[in-house]
């Protein structure tokens, strides 16, 4: 379980957001569960590695478990409870006691100081719920958590280039923290009794020594009174799901465009608001038609006399057929620009161009007459076509 971050996305200490990135991006692509499908071992691997990317891609996160390693994480990559540590961890490195004094059980050796012993309880009690909580938070003086936001979750979509020129729709598999459907997300569930965090007042003390300060008990709004803890999420009012989600893709994304569904992270704890979905946006390659920021480039095969002779031909777009007027004596490379036919500006409401590449096209059968008639062609050329070409 305790395994590198770094090692799970196969990147160096050093690596640079853009690095840490690219490798989540590939093995996102590699081990996503609706590549993967019912394979387990993929899809535990999948949410590792975004786990890993949750807290490589953010400072603040990455700062915290290069200081503390497996650790931040029970820390809960709380830099309010990483200074509290701190602190702890320098007073008793000093000999001195810890900050504020007074920590139940005594004083443990700062070597076998192991931060499992002092959140443990406080992380089970979150998970597996049960009374027993006000431990951790008499530790740090009486700071109680209430309902918060839902974490952001990423996902990642593969398009063809038509869906990103024309939009669609995605039906996503995602396995989320979700609402606990026992107690709706409350994380309380039963006969109200007296609250065990305020021990009824409906107030708190927060802070320790001269600097503490009242203030209306998270756990149960100051009403002083409270469920018991839901035995189905564990007070967290949250428990894991998997569960369809479907997005609609607006036409113009690209590589790289992120695309948020608000509401589809994952959900609030005791309450608290679910956090958003963000898409991450893949559009593979074409194998004919090349994209240009918002245009597009199609080539348009045409046969010599309509090159020669002009013509009107018919195109394929990614909406529908177009008449393309071919002007008599174009060149092969002639582009032809069909406006407004390209990608739509994803912001804003322009849209790009599209244009058509002439491919001039020789026939397949050399028959006599055929041959004959290139001969007659061939003194149509009253200079060298080569005269020009320099290199
Ligand atoms: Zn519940
Ligand atoms: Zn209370």
């Amino acid at each position: 379980m305790a395994e590198d971050l770094y090692q799970l996305l196969g990147v160096s200490r050093g690596a640079s957001e853009d690095e840490i990135k690219k490798a989540y991006r590939k093995l996102a692509r590699k081990y996503h569960p609706d590549v993967n499908p019912g394979n387990k071992a993929a899809e535990e691997k999948f949410k590792q590695v975004s786990a890993a990317f949750e807290v490589l891609s953010n400072s603040e996160k990455r700062k915290l478990y290069d200081e503390f390693g497996a650790d931040a994480a029970k820390l809960g990559y709380d830099p309010k409870k990483a200074e509290a540590y701190r602190a702890y961890r320098d007073a008793a490195a000093r000999g001195g006691g810890p900050p504020g004094g007074g920590y139940p059980g005594g004083m443990p050796d700062v070597e076998g100081f192991d931060l499992g012993d002092l959140f443990g309880e406080l992380f089970r009690n979150r998970r597996a719920g049960g009374a027993g909580g006000a431990g951790i938070e008499d530790l740090f003086g009486g700071e109680v958590e209430g309902p918060a936001r839902g974490e952001d979750l990423h996902a990642q979509v593969r398009l063809s280039l038509r869906e990103a020129v024309t939009g669609t729709e995605r039906s996503l598999s995602i396995t989320r923290p979700g609402r606990c459907p026992k107690c709706k997300g409350s994380g309380h569930f039963g006969k109200p009794g007296t609250c065990p965090t305020c021990k009824g007042s409906g107030k708190i003390r927060q802070g320790r020594g001269p600097l503490s300060m009242t203030s209306t008990c998270p756990t149960c709004g100051g009403s002083g009174k409270v469920a018991p803890p839901c035995d189905r999420c564990g007070g967290s009012g949250r428990v894991e799901e998997t569960t369809r989600v479907t997005v609609k893709i607006p036409p113009g994304v690209q590589t790289g465009s992120q695309v948020r569904v608000a509401g589809q992270g994952a959900a609030g704890t005791q309450g608290g608001p679910p956090g958003d979905l963000f898409l991450e946006v893949q559009v593979e390659p074409h194998p004919v038609v090349r994209r240009e920021g918002d245009d597009l480039y199609v080539p348009l095969p045409v046969t010599v006399p309509e090159a020669m002779l002009g013509a009107e031909v018919r195109a394929p777009t990614f909406t529908g057929e177009v008449t393309v007027t071919v002007p008599p004596h174009s060149q092969s490379g002639r582009k032809l620009r069909l406006k407004g036919q390209g990608v739509p500006a994803l912001k804003g409401n322009g849209r790009g161009d599209l244009y058509y590449e002439l491919r001039v096209q020789v026939p397949e059968k050399t028959t006599p007459e055929v041959k004959a008639a290139a001969e007659t062609l061939g003194r149509g050329y009253q200079h060298d076509v080569r005269a020009d070409l320099r290199l």
